[in-house]
């Protein structure tokens, strides 16, 4: 039964094709994108496929050796039927199955597990979109902000840090160092926690501080020695 109800589905590139070019208004409809309403892209970025709920991507997916390939040559059916996006992404009813809702494109919606896991099962879709909206302003990359907020005020607080001045080294850090830090953390079955992303910022921070007291230190003894 179950592979039945599989091949009835439309594939993930499908669903992809269907939502490329659609746009969620804070009324809640679906319009183009194209169309001078405001509101949300579904697809972000059609290259780089990210969970349509939280913004999560899959990184294996830019490792692969033809990524580059597919991605020059503008195949977006490759690359959204690539084996990693079909095992991230689950391929959500809008309208809930158990209600009627069907398998056509236009109920389909590409989630990852954990967003599956908790997005609305309900006999009307505006419910599901309204979630989809809530879950945009909180996620970013598949991180929620607001947990990532606490963990870095946690840290903060327990290491007596300077919180202003933790947050401006925050804000300020370049993209290219951010991504320096970022190598001294690991991940857990290929999932960076928010402690390990908290934790290198916090380290970062550390060392910064350090240098910066090591400068005045050197500027005092410059300032004794021409003394
Ligand atoms: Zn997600």
């Amino acid at each position: 039964m179950r592979n039945k109800k599989n091949l009835n589905m439309p594939s993930h590139y499908e669903i992809f094709n269907y939502w490329k070019d659609k746009k969620i208004t804070n009324n809640l409809d679906i319009i183009r994108a194209s169309d001078e309403q405001n509101g949300i892209l579904v697809v972000d970025d059609w290259g780089e496929p990210s969970c349509w709920g939280c913004g999560k991507l899959v990184k294996y997916l830019y490792q692969y050796k033809q990524y580059d390939k597919w991605l020059e040559q503008e195949d977006f059916k490759k690359i959204w039927n690539y084996k990693e996006i079909k095992s991230k992404f689950n391929r959500c009813h809008i309208l809930a199955n158990q209600f009627g809702g069907s398998t056509d494109v236009n109920n389909m919606f590409l989630l990852c597990s954990h967003c599956h896991g908790e997005s609305p099962d309900n006999t009307n879709s505006k419910i599901f979109f309204a979630w989809i909206l809530n879950r945009r302003k909180d996620y970013e990359m598949g991180y929620n902000f607001h947990v990532m907020t606490k963990i870095f005020y946690d840290y903060s607080a327990m290491l007596n840090l300077n919180i202003n001045e933790f947050t401006n080294f925050c804000i300020n850090l370049s993209n290219i160092d951010r991504k320096k830090l970022a190598k001294r953390c690991g991940s857990n079955f290929g999932y960076v926690t928010y402690s390990s992303i908290a934790g290198y910022m916090v380290d970062g921070f550390l060392e910064h501080s350090q240098k910066k007291d090591d400068l005045k230190i050197l500027k005092g003894k410059q300032l004794s020695l021409k003394l």
